[in-house]
């Protein structure tokens, strides 16, 4: 049964889950007592929550199991935001993939996400604290790597007819599986996200919350039509993501002709992307990326690149 199905006067945030049969709405699903969770401290704030570190002592016997919780911005109590969140636990709980984080069930009574932790922290705070320490070549080498692993992750989204919408260097995690293991990717916050039924290649949503300079033109439509979030939409932002991977997390995407972008600028967007200015190569940026960054921003949806070939091309860079 579909979660964002239940009528819409129900209160998600308050509402304990039917005494009955918590599973029968969310199968498979781990249920965490509020009570065994203890919060240790923030992990971060984004658009529509707030994550923080918290231990699970599930049989009260001081075994600590440390996970992540995403709660709803406080006092965001509408209906929209509460969507959000089910709609994030909908999707998370249909991926079990290397380079996405998992969920690991819902706490209970009071509704919120819980997720593994990831100790080593955002992709982006990981390069502006390392790239200027580490030789060019190596960090390029790695940067390839992760370029590797979020289109192989990207790929899976698909392959399950998930569209992110909300691909970006701020929501791309890292893990290592032991102290001395390799760095890899974990694509994370699926707030945004959507299914796409069989029988349509887009979803339609609307432009209230909104990360304009990550979207594809074709997203960037009047705020009171609905959208077409496309699969290849994913891969224009994939394209800005990369951008930033390759700016060192040091830059936020800022097209020359458009130095800041508010709402009412949205169509001035469109218009910039339409007339062909893109962003540009980051300083330190190797030519036969901002190639693949080109291949991303296509205009036409269906001209644009596939997450298959990106992972192979940057396979092919990493040597
Ligand atoms: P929002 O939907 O509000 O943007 P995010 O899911 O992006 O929320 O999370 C906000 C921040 O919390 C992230 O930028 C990250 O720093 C931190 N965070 C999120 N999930 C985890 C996790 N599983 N482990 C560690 N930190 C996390
Ligand atoms: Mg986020």
């Amino acid at each position: 049964r579909e979660l964002g199905a239940v009528s819409s006067n129900f209160d998600y945030q308050n509402v304990e889950l039917p005494q009955t049969a918590p599973e029968e709405i969310l199968p498979d699903l781990d249920v965490y007592d509020d009570q065994n969770l203890m919060t240790v401290r923030s992990l971060g704030n984004g658009h529509f929550g707030y994550v923080d570190l918290c231990q699970y002592d599930r049989y009260r016997n001081g075994q600590n199991e440390p996970v992540a919780v995403k709660s709803l911005i406080r006092n965001a109590n509408n209906q929209k935001y509460r969507n959000i969140l089910y709609n994030e636990i909908q999707t998370m709980r249909q991926i079990n993939h290397r380079y996405v984080v998992k969920l690991k069930g819902v706490t209970f009574p009071s509704v919120r996400i819980v997720m593994e932790y990831l100790a080593c922290g955002p992709l982006g705070k990981y390069l502006r604290d390392n790239s200027g320490k580490m030789p060019l070549q190596s960090l390029f080498h790695q940067l390839y790597v992760f370029s590797s692993q979020i289109s192989d992750g990207m790929q899976a989204l698909q392959e399950h007819r998930l569209i992110h919408r909300d691909l970006a260097l701020r929501n791309i995690l890292l893990n290592r599986d032991g102290e001395n293991s390799p760095l890899y990717v974990k694509i994370s916050d699926f707030g945004l996200s959507r299914v796409v039924n069989e029988e349509e290649s887009y979803y339609r949503g609307n432009l209230d919350d909104f990360p304009a300079l990550w979207y594809a033109p074709e997203c960037l439509c009047p705020s009171d039509i609905s959208v077409p979030f496309q699969f290849e939409s994913d891969v224009w932002s994939f394209g800005i993501t990369i951008w930033e991977m390759f700016s060192f997390g040091e830059k936020k995407p800022r097209y020359p002709s458009l130095p800041s972008v508010k709402r009412e600028d949205i169509g001035k967007l469109r218009e910039l992307l339409s007339n062909g200015e893109r962003l540009l190569q980051p300083e330190h940026c190797p030519p036969e990326v901002y190639d693949i960054m080109g291949l991303c921003w296509q205009f036409n949806p269906q001209a644009r690149i596939g997450f298959n070939d990106l992972q192979q091309r940057f396979i092919a860079l990493a040597g």
